[in-house]
């Protein structure tokens, strides 16, 4: 376990003497989390029963705060909370900086994706170094789905741990591949600073590969009259230039392309319409959401004419996001390097920048962003840091490789399951792993079991079959293996937030972003 530094120590050896007053089953304290407001103390602490927030003080000072708890009396009183919903709410209340925000006024943000709720002190300590912000509560529906959390949860478990790293900087709350309005009122409820909506269901590709007669015919049929003409006014003859400091570059339509790419987006900018006068109408002044477009998961890679023309409708129909995930050329597979001809890569990506300075000032979003060293220099340097990347597996696959550390035996069940579920689990994700190339787990010493998590193929294949490792249970209903891997990763969580740490760091660093 980890230390505690020189400069906590003075603090830590006050908190823990007044601690010590009480008949609590005191394992650990987050000295960072201790802080005084109102004339209480308040911070977290470990006991035998789990995670604790406490309050002290004065009795009849404790007796009046507003957290749910047990009170302990003796010379001064102490007040043993749960980190539940209730008291989440009293926290925020009371820390505002604990509750998730706008981040659109910041130009280089990530997205942490936490999955166990167990990740983001090691990713607030990465992040705080760095002149960047961190959208800390991020999950898609998928991911829900597969961890079996939802919106509300994945947000506290954020709140704490800004709390416990007294992190004050601002974080925001990332409602990621949300695909209904369904979806988004769910994840407004629950307190999201930020929508992506994924409009993977409402494109329509085969609008780029049917034959001319058809893509003329269905126009005709589809289109409104008066829309035509004003797509036609809109993009047919005229040349749009973009200057950059790479160079410059034009786009043209033809009647052909026009209608194409109507036919490819016009079901997904209505939709996306839809959802941004909603999002608004809701909102009223409650503050704004950040609003994410995300048509990565579409089966073709999005060209800079199709994000043009999908850029300058949304333009013309007053809808203003604060970033665009486009699938790029090449692979972006999960939790791997880039796979990929890197000239094209840097040039499209160079293209989709300037599309999006110059045609409503948004973000350049990065899915599946985590580990792609190889492209991340030209990323940070082509947006100039005005850039969103979002990362998720790669934090679980860190705690995989702590688990391969400190509890091999269960890493190996772990990783024996995996394989057997990894047909299954390959339908859900866009990944190419070949399990021919893996290592034999047999063959590898309790030491050498780290070098999974270096490996690419089997690096994916622990990186999708994470939902099935966190469900199964046995037969008399008890998981297989959620409980001992959050158990582990509870009794190593100094080193796993080390590893987080110094794994992030490496992304930020490697895009170039300024320490602070
Ligand atoms: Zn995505």
């Amino acid at each position: 376990m980890r230390s505690i530094s020189s400069d906590e120590a003075p603090a830590r050896d006050e908190i823990l003497r007044s601690l010590k007053a009480f008949p609590i089953d005191l394992l650990k304290i987050y000295p960072r989390s201790f802080c005084s407001k109102n004339g209480l103390a308040y911070g977290l602490i470990r006991t035998s029963e789990g995670k604790k927030f406490v309050v002290m003080g004065e009795r009849s000072h404790v007796l009046k705060d507003a957290f749910l708890g047990n009170c302990h009396h003796q010379s001064s009183s102490l007040k043993l909370c749960d980190l539940s919903a209730e008291n989440t709410e009293c926290l925020m209340a009371l820390f505002p900086y604990t509750k998730p925000v706008s981040l659109r006024k910041y130009p280089m943000t990530i997205g942490t994706g936490d999955r166990l709720g167990m990740a983001t002190p090691g990713h607030i300590r990465a992040i705080k170094k760095f002149q960047a912000h961190p959208v800390l509560a991020q999950q898609s529906v998928r991911e829900n789905g597969q961890t079996g959390r939802n919106f509300i949860e994945v947000i506290q478990d954020a709140a704490w741990a800004v709390f416990q790293e007294n992190y004050q900087e601002g974080y925001g709350a990332d409602g990621d591949h949300l695909k209904s309005l369904q979806d988004i009122k769910g994840a407004l409820d629950a307190g999201i600073s930020m929508a992506t909506l994924d409009l993977s269901e409402k494109i329509n590709p085969e609008a780029l590969q049917e034959p001319k007669e058809l893509i003329d015919q269905k126009f005709k049929e589809e289109i409104d009259e008066g829309d035509s003409k004003v797509i036609f006014h809109l993009f047919l003859g005229k040349e749009f230039v973009f200057k950059g400091p790479d160079g410059q570059f034009s786009i043209q339509f033809d009647e052909e392309s026009v209608k194409r790419n109507t036919l490819l987006f016009c079901k997904g900018l209505d939709f996306t319409e839809e959802v941004y006068e909603w999002i608004r109408f809701r909102r009223g002044n409650q503050g704004s959401i950040d609003f994410e477009i995300s048509i990565d998961e579409t089966p073709f890679p999005t060209s800079p004419e199709n994000h043009f023309f999908f850029a300058l409708e949304l333009s013309h129909r007053g809808v203003h996001i604060q970033s665009l995930a486009p699938r790029f050329i090449g692979e972006f597979q999960k939790g791997i390097d880039y796979r990929g001809d890197r000239d094209d890569f840097r040039r499209q990506f160079y293209q989709h920048v300037l599309i999006a300075q110059d045609y409503g000032n948004y973000k350049i979003s990065i899915h599946s962003g985590s580990d792609k060293f190889s492209i991340f220099s030209d990323m940070g340097r082509l947006s100039k840091g005005f850039l969103h990347l979002k990362t998720a597996g790669t934090s679980w696959l860190e705690a995989l490789r702590l688990i391969a550390l400190g509890n091999p035996s269960l890493f190996r069940e772990m990783y024996s399951f995996a394989l057997s579920r990894f047909n299954e689990a390959s339908k859900l994700y866009h990944v190419k792993a070949d399990l021919n190339r893996i290592p034999n787990l047999e063959e590898l010493s309790d030491e050498e079991l780290p070098v999974l998590l270096n490996q690419e193929d089997s690096r994916q294949l622990l990186h999708i079959t994470y939902g099935y490792l966190l469900n199964e249970k046995d037969k008399a209903g008890k998981h297989l293996f959620k409980d001992k891997l959050t158990h582990t990763l509870m009794q190593y969580e100094e080193d796993y937030w080390s590893m987080l740490e110094t794994h992030i760091e490496k992304h930020l660093s490697s895009l170039g972003v300024k320490n602070r």
